[in-house]
């Protein structure tokens, strides 16, 4: 997300807007202050809290959050520039270059939001610090507040802002912790492995999603089941915990244990 919003914050603010929309009625999740409120003024630039996006307007009236979950993708495409026929969201700037949502899934659940400062505000009022940049002090009173999974307690943005799941799963691996390990349980040490991986692993991942390498490249563990490890050559194993399926190295992570499903689907049954 920090590096779309690096990407994206001087060609927003370049122009004003020039035309608001089309915008999949999934997608745009408000209709009060209507979007054509926004063509006419000129936003101020990108900023970010956890997952979300946020674009100001330069007036200090409107805000445009956007969340792009799993599936959505944004684009900056130049005056001229060819994109996608049927966007789930545009923006239109004066001079032509656009702003385009797509979202490559048949459930839409990537959102637009036009609020008022006031209304953006109480949107992000529940995230907890960002990740990146959080000492091994700070991070050991956020795990050690409340006893859960290690890979459920970095997932959780009213905890920790910033993580998803495949950087629970790069994350962790480099802590060499089990994604099923108690937060209560840690160590000092452990705690201390674990903020050094995490602003480790983010900013090796913000530094190639710069130099916008693929997905592939990025992750060396999220998605990679039956690949060897890099650091050790076991295979990667996946196992399903609530609703995600999670990637460790049963070697580096869990002492050779293989981890047990635990799939809320299947807890239920
Ligand atoms: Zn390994």
């Amino acid at each position: 997300m920090e590096a779309w919003r690096r990407q994206l914050n001087d060609p927003v603010s370049a122009f004003p807007i020039a035309k608001a929309g089309p915008a999949h009625i999934a997608t745009l999740k408000t209709f009060d202050p209507p979007l054509q409120e926004l063509e006419g003024r000129q936003l101020r630039g990108a900023e970010r809290r956890g997952k979300r996006l946020l674009f100001p307007t330069d007036d200090g009236e409107l805000v445009l959050l956007v969340h792009l979950m799993t599936a959505g993708r944004l684009k900056f495409l130049q005056a001229g520039e060819s994109g996608p026929k049927t966007p789930a969201f545009a923006l239109a700037f004066q001079g032509g270059s656009k702003l385009v949502l797509t979202e490559n899934a048949r459930k839409k659940r990537a959102g637009v939001w036009l609020l008022t400062p006031e209304q953006a505000a109480a949107e992000v009022e529940h995230l907890g610090p960002e990740a990146l940049g959080l000492s091994a002090a700070e991070l050991g009173g956020l795990v050690r507040a409340d006893s859960r999974r290690l890979h459920s307690l970095l997932r959780d943005q009213r905890i920790v802002a910033g993580i998803g799941r495949a950087w629970a799963n790069e994350i962790l691996h480099a802590a060499k912790l089990s994604p099923y390990a108690l937060s209560k349980d840690l160590s000092d040490e452990e705690v201390e492995r674990l903020a050094e991986a995490t602003n480790g692993e983010l900013a090796r991942g913000l530094e190639l999603r710069e130099r916008g390498a693929s997905d592939e490249k990025t992750y060396r563990v999220h998605k990679k089941l039956g690949e060897p490890c890099f650091v050790c050559g076991t295979p990667i194993a996946q196992v399903d915990f609530e609703e995600h399926t999670i990637y460790y190295c049963p070697e580096c992570q869990t002492g050779g244990r293989v981890l047990k499903d635990r799939r809320l689907s299947r807890l239920l049954r």
